[in-house]
């Protein structure tokens, strides 16, 4: 069985050589908390939660684009408590103000664009249309890179052409980069311009805890803050953190998956 590619590990699961400590991004030594790499779905190169990810990112990408939008309006303040777009009218190549929240839907728009061509090529179908992005001058090979998108609902559009490869996608060895590249963007685009989610009621997943269906998520307060999951019956009331959160999720989506693989046999 083949490894995820995005290099997801088990939590509690060490590989032999595994001596119990590891090393954080800054360089502490640190208790490993699971070091054994998670299989990958059969037959594809993502693990389950990395598969879960891939989706709900594409899948988010419009209405990011959309909320991205909104804060470039020269009459929405940031949250940061400033304007930062320029007279109203100011457009992309004047050189004139350009939004910073312009700059980040031009960011995911070319992160998508620039995936949809490479599905596009190694599947040796038709890109997605040219008219959906703006373009850099072609260089001496005629080689052109995408911007960003070419009208508002542009990236929206590009989404729906590379939602029915995604199952493909993750059967490719490069899916883990697809996902990073993905992932990075928009995540840098919440940090700075955070989306207000009402919490959300779980529908789906089971309090480890107590087994009932009582997860309430609440998204991150703030730009860096992580996800809070609890329970929502007083009687138990178990906070899931983030970690445990994806785990549990993971756990019961492998669970549903091979039950309807089951009934489906
Ligand atoms: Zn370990
Ligand atoms: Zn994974
Ligand atoms: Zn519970």
């Amino acid at each position: 069985m083949s490894s995820c590619v995005s290099g997801c590990t088990i939590r509690g699961m060490h590989a032999p050589d595994c001596d119990g400590t590891t090393t954080d991004p800054s360089g502490q030594l640190v208790e490993c908390r699971g070091c054994l790499p998670r299989p990958a779905e059969d037959g594809r190169c993502l693990c389950p939660w990395c598969v879960g990810r891939l989706t709900a990112t594409v899948a988010g990408l419009p209405g990011l684009v959309d909320h991205l939008l909104l804060m470039a309006e020269p009459s929405v303040s940031s949250p940061s408590g400033h304007t930062d777009a320029g007279s109203s009218g100011s457009r992309p190549g004047e050189g004139m103000l350009y939004p910073s929240a312009l700059v980040a839907v031009d960011d995911l728009h070319a992160v998508v664009a620039t995936w949809a061509g490479e599905v596009a090529a190694e599947r040796g179908i038709v890109s997605p249309p040219s008219g959906l992005s703006r373009w850099t001058v072609p260089d001496a090979d005629g080689e052109a890179e995408p911007i960003g998108p070419a009208e508002p609902g542009s990236t929206a559009a590009l989404v729906e052409w590379l939602a029915p490869h995604l199952e493909w996608i993750t059967a490719q060895p490069w899916a883990g980069d697809m996902l990073a590249d993905l992932a990075t963007a928009t995540a840098r685009a919440l940090a700075r311009w955070p989306m207000a989610e009402p919490d959300r009621r779980v529908t789906d997943v089971r309090c480890p805890h107590c087994g009932c269906l009582s997860l309430v998520v609440s998204p991150p307060a703030t730009a860096g803050a992580s996800t809070t999951v609890r329970c929502s019956l007083p009687a138990c009331g178990r906070v899931l953190g983030e970690e445990d959160w994806q785990h549990t999720r993971a756990t019961a989506l492998a669970r549903a998956q091979a039950t309807t693989a089951g009934a489906a046999s």
